[in-house]
């Protein structure tokens, strides 16, 4: 074994190094297979309006694996991320959401559905983003407008001049954004009036414990009323209890999305789910 030589050497026959290390690069090599095998699916976790409305889904990958069964994108997005094969995954689900948009403005019942779309920071970094957007809605022909595009708030803060440049580009084709895990980075007023933004996610880890951590409360009210004056939606993610719920709507949040109201699940129960709402309002209108 070489120790290590000084502050900054590299201990290259650290034997622990050497597992974790050879451990990514078999998963990195999974995953480019699982992409070209087709083991990826979408989920969906429905968004609701205050009064009830479903207005759309949030698309979230999952890995069919052949073993494993379905496996989380905690096991594998971060790995994804720090590889080049996140460009070609995002370019999946960008193109496997569009579709299902296409072929959700073909039913009236489900028409009105936005999909909300991760996008990491390689992804969106990418020179020729833009065109690969625009392009996949072209081919797929799902109206942009229903399209939303979830960026992090440190993805943003990286570079806020390429950002500004993308995303205006993208909202004159009505492409819509919203930024996800609102609080966690380092928000600053001055970079959200200058983005063209829709939407604030408000990040899980506040949603959590409201009502319970005083912290959470204020920064949640302080988001909420931030979000007003700049006139741009909020959405809460994580919304697990009706208590919880509550709280935010009493402080002005209109949009939910979480266990309580529903969780990930496959396009045919979705469905289902609407189908089953839209046939109890049908009934009790009469
Ligand atoms: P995210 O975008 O912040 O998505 C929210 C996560 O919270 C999802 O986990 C969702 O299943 C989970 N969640 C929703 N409601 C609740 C709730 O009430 N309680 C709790 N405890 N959790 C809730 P998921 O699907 O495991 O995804 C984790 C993260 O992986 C996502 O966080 C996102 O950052 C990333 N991810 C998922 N799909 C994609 C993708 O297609 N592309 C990229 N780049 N990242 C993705
Ligand atoms: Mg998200
Ligand atoms: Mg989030
Ligand atoms: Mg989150």
């Amino acid at each position: 074994q070489v120790k290590s030589q000084g502050r900054n050497a590299l201990c290259f026959f650290d034997p622990q190094m050497q597992i974790v290390i050879s451990m990514r690069a078999q998963l990195e090599a999974d995953l480019q297979m699982a992409l070209t095998a087709r083991q990826f699916v979408l989920h969906y976790q429905p968004q609701f309006h205050l009064d009830g409305r479903m207005v759309g889904a949030e698309a979230l990958i999952r890995w069919q694996h052949p073993e494993r069964g379905l496996v989380a994108p905690g096991e594998f997005i971060g790995v994804a991320e720090e590889s080049e094969l996140i460009v070609p995954m995002g370019h999946w689900v960008l193109r496997t959401a569009c579709e299902q948009l296409a072929a959700w403005q073909g039913d009236e019942r489900y028409r009105h559905l936005q999909v909300s779309v991760n996008v990491s920071a390689r992804q969106f970094r990418q020179r020729d983003f833009v065109a690969r957007v625009v392009e996949v809605l072209r081919e797929t022909g799902a109206r942009p407008h229903l399209l939303k595009l979830e960026l992090t708030e440190s993805l943003v803060l990286d570079n806020v001049d390429d950002t500004i440049a993308k995303i205006g580009m993208l909202k004159t084709k009505g492409v819509r954004f919203s930024v996800d895990d609102f609080g966690t980075g380092y928000s600053s007023l001055a970079y959200l009036t200058r983005l063209p933004l829709d939407q604030l996610k408000i990040d899980q880890s506040f949603v959590r414990n409201l009502g319970v951590r005083h912290t959470d409360d204020v920064i949640v009210q302080t988001i909420l009323g931030m979000a007003r004056n700049l006139e741009l939606d909020v959405i809460a993610e994580g919304v697990e209890t009706e208590a919880q719920k509550d709280f935010l709507a009493r402080h002005g949040c209109v949009y939910f999305q979480g266990y309580l109201l529903g969780r990930p699940t496959p396009v045919a129960d979705l469905e289902a789910l609407i189908e089953s709402a839209t046939a109890t309002a049908t009934a009790v209108q009469g």
